[in-house]
Order: C-alpha cells, then structure tokens, then sequence
C-alpha cells in the first residue's frame, strides 16, 4: 500500500461514522460504506415511496396520495420529502445527531438521500440547498447547527450550492415538541427574517433533521417567496409515521 492509498484510508475514517449511526456499535470495514450496521439495515425504515405527496409520511393505505393532515391543512411549501421513519433506533440516532457531535452522519444521510431523491431533486431543477437556520446564540452553545451539516454534506454529494446566509432565525424559539400545532405557529411567527433583499434562486431545497407538523418548512417559506424564490421544496432527515 502506497502512502496515497493510506490516507485516503484514513480519510475516509474520519468522514464516515465507525459507528453504526442507529445503534452505535462498531461497523466491520463493509458495513462502513452503508453508514448501519447488517443488523440494523433492515430495521431501519425508508420513507419510501407509498408517502404522502406534500408532505412524505409513509403512508399505510397506498391508495391515498395525502396523509390525514395534509390532506386538511394548506401547506406553502411544493413538497417535502423525508429518507428514515422516525422510530426505534432512529430516534436514538437523531438525538446523538443533534447533541451528541455526530457530525458524521451527515455524510450517510447525504448519501441515502441522494440516491432516493436525486432524481426528483433534478426533476424540479432546484438551484440551491438552504439549512433550517438556528438561532445564533444557541448554535454557539451547542457548537453547530445539524440542519447545516446536513445540508453541506447534501450539497457535496449532489453538487447543487449551499446558500446558508439568506434566511436568519432571530428568535430563540420554545422548545417545540412540548407545543401543540396553534402554539408551534405563534412560536414560529416572524422567527425567521431575509438577510437579502432578493433572493437570487427560484428554485430552492430547505433541509432540516426532522419533519414534524411542517410549521417550519412554512414560515421559511412563506419568508423566501416575499424575496422572489417561485418553489420551496423540503428535504428532512426524518419524519414520522402519519395514517
Ligand atoms: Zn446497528
Ligand atoms: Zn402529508
């Protein structure tokens, strides 16, 4: 083995997880290209393709094309879609993601999605990747934002820009899960700003760690169209299992 070879070994050692990403144990040299370990890779459940056309939620019934909110509620984004149901063991992995300095599994899901999602990610021609932004403050305490380590990994992997300077959280907002749907939309009112007058993509891909009522994905939205974007798609490592 020459010295190039070796470290490009070792490069890839540190920018892939040695651990499996939903249980944490140690992957044999195979199982690292995967991101799961052999046990974990058929638990783990894809998102897939009987989901929900706003918002991506599996869907049980495949008949239907939106889940039971959705099919309610107006939505201001196109379409969002999501690689992992939120359960089990990956619930555990969106924790160590978000609070324990698992930068690294940014890259697995990077690549997962572009695999699943390449395609439609080319489909709307979409211009630009735009991580869910986090208040300044609390990014400094937690040390990065995982929306945009996800994001950067997603623009590596497909190519498309990281535009990560055009929207700016300026409130910090209330721990979100602990509010219901009315709540989670006061909290989230005029929480985000455009730093830009106009934004310079028509077409753009906002991506956070997790779908939960898509309040989120509406305001950044709703914020991004007064700057002139036309389409605002949504990409979530995560989201949960709706009828
Ligand atoms: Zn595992
Ligand atoms: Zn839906």
């Amino acid at each position: 083995m020459n010295t190039y070879t070796r470290i490009i070994d070792l490069a890839l050692g540190i920018l892939y997880p040695k651990r499996c990403v939903a249980c944490d144990k140690v992957l044999l040299k195979i199982e690292k290209e995967v991101g799961f370990c052999r046990h974990c890779q058929p638990k783990i459940r894809l998102a897939g393709d009987t989901a929900c056309m706003k918002c991506g939620a599996p869907l049980t019934d495949s008949r239907k094309e939106y889940c039971s909110t959705c099919s309610k509620i107006h939505h201001y984004y196109n379409q969002n879609k999501a690689i992992y149901v939120y359960e089990n063991e990956m619930r555990n992995a969106m924790y160590r993601f978000k609070y324990s300095n698992k930068r690294c599994y940014g890259k697995v899901f990077a690549a997962h999605a572009a695999k699943m999602y390449g395609g439609w990610i080319k489909k709307n021609k979409i211009e630009a990747i735009i991580p869910v932004p986090m208040y300044k403050k609390k990014e400094k305490r937690r040390g990065y934002n995982q929306a945009e380590v996800f994001a950067k990994a997603l623009s590596k992997e497909t190519g498309l820009p990281l535009a990560n300077k055009i929207i700016r959280r300026d409130s910090d907002t209330v721990v979100m899960k602990q509010l219901n749907g009315l709540k989670r939309k006061k909290n989230l009112l005029n929480a985000f700003s455009l730093q830009e007058n106009v934004v310079q993509f028509r077409k753009v891909l906002i991506v956070d760690d997790i779908y939960t009522t898509g309040t989120t994905l509406d305001e950044v939205t709703k914020v991004l169209k007064k700057g002139g974007t036309k389409e605002v798609f949504g990409m979530t490592v995560c989201i949960g299992q709706v009828q």
